[in-house]
């Protein structure tokens, strides 16, 4: 698939709903998820792994995208059930119900041995409006993943290269990029529609 198919079908899924601003629902854009999908399934084709993890899912974004460029199968985690039926629809409209899962519920209370996959991929709370909020998706996602996290985060995070350390990991950011931000957020910047974000990749370290 190419990059501009893959940014126009992941651009024409429903929009989250961003309803519950304590869950700092900022969701990725069409755009962006599209580029940061590419660039990865060019240095670890999805298509090579056993599947993906998508923690806080909202509308699948990310792990609709890895299925479109050929991630056997994807496990989606998502807290809010309104967002979950949304999910459930949009998967059902691409005919991707036989590869994904849906588990609606919280990201601390997942079964790791029971879910692991070779990618976990998101963009959690950033921990803006409740700190720390980004925690749990990080302890989880290290417990889930069997090779890789794929993090958005916004780009002032100085955490997470300490926290993979420290979790026996090794985290590298490599790409930065503006993120559009729903205007549930904008209220308290006027001016600014868009947030600086990064993405981290974070691996097993090599043995
Ligand atoms: N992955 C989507 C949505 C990101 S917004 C995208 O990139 O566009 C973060 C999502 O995490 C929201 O949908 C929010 O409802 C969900 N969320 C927040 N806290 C959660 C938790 N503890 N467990 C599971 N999902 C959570």
């Amino acid at each position: 698939m190419r990059l501009r198919h893959l940014a126009m079908a992941l651009s024409n899924l429903p929009a989250h709903p961003f309803r519950e601003p304590a869950l700092e629902q900022y969701g990725t854009d069409g755009e962006t998820a599209a580029r940061w999908l590419f660039s990865i399934n060019a240095e670890d084709p999805f298509e090579e792994t056993d599947g993906v993890i998508d923690l806080g899912a909202g509308n699948g974004i990310l792990g609709i995208g890895a299925l479109l460029l050929g991630a056997p199968n994807a496990i989606f985690v998502e807290i809010d059930e309104e967002v979950c039926k949304m999910l459930q629809d949009a998967i059902a409209s691409l005919d991707l119900g036989g590869r994904c899962r849906i588990l609606n519920g919280d990201v601390r209370s997942v079964n790791h041995d029971e879910i692991k996959r070779d990618i976990v991929i998101m963009n959690p709370p950033w921990g803006r409006q409740t700190p720390r909020a980004d925690r749990p998706f990080l302890d989880t996602a290290a417990r889930c993943a069997n090779e890789s996290i794929h993090l958005l985060h916004g780009r002032g995070a100085q955490h997470i290269e300490q926290w993979a350390e420290t979790a026996g990991w090794v985290a590298k950011r490599w790409m930065d990029v503006d993120l559009p931000m729903p205007p549930i957020y904008s209220h308290h910047t006027k001016k600014r529609s868009s947030t600086e974000a990064a993405m981290w990749w974070i691996k097993r370290p090599a043995r």
